[in-house]
């Protein structure tokens, strides 16, 4: 074995060439035990000897990293297995292609899904530290906006816990999620430089790294058969380095890997100039490359038509298939096979390159035949469409694509070709269809539409809820459903209840095992249980103390971050989510206001609080300047002595995973007012159901599913329905309206007369007059009257606890369908077909 050390680099060489031959590590594997002490041994030993430091002198961070690695390392021979598993046994396996994730932090999930709880607390406890305390040291991996980022971090938890063989592959931004502070009443971003600290959970892979290439221009060269093939040449290549995450499964032996990419340049300086005397040139080109990778653009969505973003995707795509390849290769010849081996499914079309990229690395480097390669991508490809907001929906311009991706684009030409082709056969004459089908459109300056390259490429296509997904069968993609049928379907979202019940409410976490025992946090249909206990006083007043608890945590956050003090026993009102139009929380503060005004009339409410956050995209003018609102309205409101004790309106900064963690257990009511067709699944309003919180919301998204779940007496419905919607604009008279709503024209007047102005008035009119006008796409204020009764209704139960702690038990009681669970069950039913893998515990 020993023979072939001289004649291999060092780079090159393998374990098993410097070891004699016979002998074998296998059976001296370190088993690690989990017990207390040996838990307790493990934090000492990596505080001291990993990491250098000691307990009398060193930074808390360095307590949180030696607990992290503690628990790191009782997870890697898991980790080991199960990739073992996937890349050499496992029939079948699918990649989920994402541009984000929205991990948030690791340490609390990979203890419990371990079932290391109990005895690593019992050892942090010896040493004098709390388990929780630690927990909060970490900073989130913010590498995502909003919902479709923590859509796809979800996905990977109940993956894991269903055995299922899912590989994530994303970017590794050095720069995540800006951090937003308020100043003001105005959003500031910083940099969010989460790798500041080093990050434990992720495992560098250099020898696994790959070059992608960039820019150049294609040549053809006429081979002795006289075929064509095309070389694409002169490139800017630049290198992709895996760090590989662990996702740990529930209780069940997995750790499947979330691979994400980095850029570095490449080690292939560009000779010629080199010996152009263009040294300081070539290795310059390092900057530029590692660019690639420095950050996540902060747009929730709508399209950022920068070119460094499509960079950004075609480097993920490109890097992702080629360690796709590189695996498969690892146990086969050709490609033979390959289809019934693997799915790509695209998470919107940010990866949407990868039907093109796919074909390029079948026929240009493994020299398939286009017919034999365009039936493998077509048999791999799974697109899910997160929007219909046309901002939303990305074009590149093909002078931009040509230029940066030569032979890419060529290929999406002849792809498109070919469609065309088969257009003309399937549907002829119909030159309309034609042009809105084509994925290059037909217009002066062409634009390649991704949704048609990710709709052509595919085999299944599917929207995120019932609604969204009828919508675009009727709508958006009309067409495409007429001419293919079967590739469309629905797949619901949901979210994952270890994170979003089980371990971010452990008090009512433990009074679900009390009374459900513990199957629920894998089998969460168990919840339905509660149902018929949603009545018993003894049952509602566990409920309620937990609920209260929960509340006074979030009140002490609320305390922490904006000075402003709330009680517990207020309604708690709560609208978390991207800042956008369409979500509406304009209605949120304009109910706030309508209630302020009504206390300084003189009429009673119940004292309720009203919680708003979440960031909006730095260059998205209105969603700032709705956050500016807020706060002045806040401003007043909390200052206003006549109405203490009765209102408050808080603008929590830096929303994110781990403030939702504390904020969903602490919900009484939900704000899901999105303007209905334009969310188009929602999964916070799941969270907050699974949670207890009751939801106040329209016709709109998965919010018709949880109405549907829970049943309409549990659920405050208002607002107008698609349908509606429709019929609205065109003769849409905001001002009627208002002038016939006395609530709605003491409101405007209070605006007008610069109550919420605090010197400083053209930012807030603006939006108060966007929504006055006929133009108001978001039709605000015709959904207003409705959404004012529908509070009142909120507050009527509410003044009946015993009716309201129903509804909640209730809505926890019918929350078990929005698991992501039951969400990956349903792909892998109808698009992946895995097995699931069995491990050893
Ligand atoms: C769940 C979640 C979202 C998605 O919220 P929606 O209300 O569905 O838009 C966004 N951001 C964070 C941090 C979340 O946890």
């Amino acid at each position: 074995m020993t023979s072939n050390t001289a004649s291999k680099p060092t780079d090159a060489l393998e374990a098993r060439d410097l070891i004699s031959a016979g002998n074998t590590w296998e059976d001296r594997l370190l088993s690690l035990q989990s017990d207390t002490q040996s838990l307790r041994d493990s934090v000492i030993r990596h505080l001291s000897q990993t990491l250098g430091r000691d307990v009398g002198n060193t930074s808390a961070q360095y307590l949180y990293k030696a607990v992290a690695l503690s628990v790191r390392d009782r997870l890697m021979q898991r980790w080991l297995a199960t990739r073992q598993t996937v890349e050499v046994d496992a029939p079948r396996q699918t990649c989920y292609l994402s541009m984000e994730y929205l991990m948030g932090r690791a340490l609390r999930n990979a203890v419990h899904n371990l079932s290391l709880g109990e005895e690593l607390g019992a050892a942090l406890e010896e040493l004098g530290l709390t388990l929780e305390k630690i927990e909060q040291l970490e900073t989130d991996a913010g590498l995502g906006n909003g919902g479709l980022g923590r859509l796809a971090a979800c996905f990977l938890d109940s993956c894991a816990s269903l055995g299922l063989p899912v590989t994530g592959y994303g970017l590794r931004y050095r720069y995540g999620m800006f951090r937003q502070s308020i100043h003001e009443g105005h959003q500031i971003e910083h940099p969010d430089n989460w790798l500041n600290e080093g990050h434990i959970w992720e495992l560098e892979r250099p020898e696994l790294s790959c070059s992608v290439r960039f820019g150049g221009r294609v040549e053809l060269l006429t081979q002795e058969d006289g075929s064509v093939i095309h070389r694409w040449v002169d490139t800017d290549d630049v290198r992709a380095v895996p760090f590989d995450v662990p996702v740990p499964g529930y209780a069940n032996g997995v750790v499947n890997t979330l691979r994400l990419w980095s850029s570095t340049a490449t080690h292939e300086f560009n000779l010629s100039e080199f010996n152009a005397g263009g040294y300081t040139e070539a290795v310059s080109a390092k900057n530029s490359a590692e660019n690639i990778s420095m950050v996540l653009y902060p747009n929730d969505s709508s399209e950022n038509g920068k070119a460094l973003r499509l960079r950004q995707q075609y480097f993920l795509v490109s890097a992702s298939l080629q360690d796709a390849l590189r695996i498969w290769l690892l146990k086969n010849d050709g490609f033979t096979g390959f289809a019934d081996a693997y799915c790509f499914q695209l998470n919107d079309t940010h990866p949407s390159l990868a039907v093109a990229e796919l074909m390029r690395l079948l026929v240009d480097e493994h020299e398939l035949s286009w017919d034999d390669a365009w039936s493998i991508t077509t048999r791999v490809m799974a697109y899910t469409n997160h929007t219909l907001l046309p901002e939303a929906l990305e074009c590149w311009s093909l002078a931009l694509i040509g230029g940066l991706l030569p032979r890419p684009t060529e290929i999406i030409q002849e792809i498109n070709r070919r469609f065309l082709r088969e257009l003309e056969e399937a549907m002829p004459a119909q030159l309309q269809q034609h042009a809105e089908m084509s994925i290059i459109s037909f217009d002066e300056h062409p634009v390649v539409r991704m949704a048609h390259l990710a709709i052509v490429g595919s085999f299944s296509i599917n929207g995120v809820a019932a609604l969204h997904s009828r919508l675009l069968q009727e709508g958006l993609f009309k067409n495409f459903n007429t001419l293919w049928p079967e590739r469309f379907n629905n797949k619901t979202n949901g979210v994952t209840q270890r994170r979003w019940l089980a371990y971010c409410n452990p008090l009512l976490s433990n009074l679900l095992d009390k009374v459900l025992g513990e199957q629920w946090v894998s089998q969460l249909e168990q919840l339905e249980q509660l149902a018929p206990m949603a009545e018993s006083d003894t049952f509602q007043s566990h409920w309620n103390t937990i609920r209260r608890q929960n509340k006074q945590a979030l009140a002490q956050l609320v305390a922490e971050r904006s000075g402003v003090i709330v009680s517990p026993d207020m309604l708690f009102d709560v609208q978390v989510k991207r800042m956008h139009e369409y979500k509406r929380q304009l209605l949120c503060v304009l109910h706030a206001v309508h209630v302020y005004l009504d206390l300084l009339d003189g009429r009673e409410h119940p004292p309720r609080f009203v919680l708003i956050a979440g960031k909006a995209a730095p260059g998205y003018y209105m969603a700032k300047s709705i956050i500016k609102l807020i706060n002045n309205v806040a401003e007043v409101i909390n200052n206003d002595e006549r109405v203490e004790g009765k209102l408050k309106l808080v603008f929590l900064p830096d929303y994110n995973v781990s403030a939702m963690e504390v904020i969903c257990p602490a919900a009484d009511l939900s704000e899901q007012v999105s303007t209905a067709g334009k969310e188009a699944s929602g999964t916070g309003n799941m969270k907050f159901m699974m949670n207890g919180a009751v939801t106040i919301g329209t016709l709109d998204g998965a919010n018709v599913e949880i109405r549907e779940a829970v049943g309409e007496a549990n659920f405050f419905l208002f607002g107008l329905t698609v349908d509606q919607v429709d019929e609205c604009r065109g003769n849409y008279s905001p001002a009627d309206i208002i002038a016939g709503d006395e609530r709605l024209s003491r409101l405007f007047a209070a605006f007008d007369d610069g109550m919420f102005d605090e010197g400083e008035p053209g930012l807030i009119r603006n939006v108060i007059d966007a929504a006055r006008s006929a133009h108001d796409s978001w039709l605000t204020v015709a959904d207003l009257p409705a959404y004012l009764d529908a509070q009142m209704q909120v507050e009527a139960v509410w003044e009946n606890s015993a009716e309201w702690t129903r509804m909640s038990i209730l809505n926890t009681a019918h929350s078990s369908r929005f698991s992501t669970d039951r969400t990956m069950r349903d792909y892998n039913r109808d698009i992946w077909r895995l097995q699931p893998m069995t491990l050893p515990e």
